[in-house]
This record gives structure tokens, sequence and C-alpha cells, in this order.
């Protein structure tokens, strides 16, 4: 139950007709005051969705390949063909107390190892 504001009568809900649509408002009978019920002609709300760049996100290398162009070299002799140069990298170890395994690949047989200190 709505009040008029101006006089503090009841307010009736009567139609109004503008045009073609009929229209709902809270009207006072004493003064004349009206206002529009609501809910009416609610406009939709435009969600802007912010999708995320697929650009940002780093690319996973998965090809070995790729990913040796980017290791580092170190100078160690190959056990098989006595090269001695080979990529290295670290591989982290699942367990928290154990450290991580140093392996390295000779550049020249592609034959991988591990270092043993
Ligand atoms: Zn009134
Ligand atoms: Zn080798």
């Amino acid at each position: 139950m709505e009040f008029c504001p101006k006089c503090g009568s009841r307010l009736v809900p009567k139609k109004t007709k503008t045009g073609k649509d009929a229209t709902l408002v809270m009207t006072c009978l004493k003064c004349g005051y009206t206002k529009r019920a609501p809910g009416e002609k609610v406009e939709p709300k435009v969600v802007k969705t912010i999708e995320p760049n697929p650009r940002q996100f780093v690319a996973v290398i998965g090809k070995e390949e790729q990913k040796l162009r980017t290791l580092p070299t170190v100078r160690m002799e190959c056990p098989k063909c006595g090269n001695n140069l080979a990529y290295v990298w670290q591989v982290q170890t699942r367990g928290a107390d154990e450290s991580s395994t140093q392996f390295l690949r000779c550049t020249k047989c592609s034959y991988t190892f591990r270092e043993y200190s």
C-alpha cells in the first residue's frame, strides 16, 4: 500500500492509456498526484562480459625438440660418444624433501643421462 507524498491519502491504481499501451499508475484521488507503478518497462541490463585474452596464457611447449632449443648447454662429457657438450635441464621431483634432478643430453648423439654428483 502506498500513500501520496503530497497529501497523505491512499494511492489508487489506475490505468492510463498512452497511445496503444495502457500503463498502470498509482494515483491520488484527492490531489491528483500520479506515480508510475514499479516494474513497468524495465530496460534489459546489458551485461558486459570480459573474456580473458587467450594470448595472455603462457603456451605450454609440449614438444621436447622445441624445449631443447632454449635449453642451456654445459660442458659435460657424454658417456656414450665422448662429446663434451650437453644440454642441461632440471626436473623437480614430487617429494618435497628431494631436490631437483639434473638431466643432460648430448648435443651430438642425443644420449640423455642424469648427472651424478
Ligand atoms: Zn494526494
Ligand atoms: Zn653423445
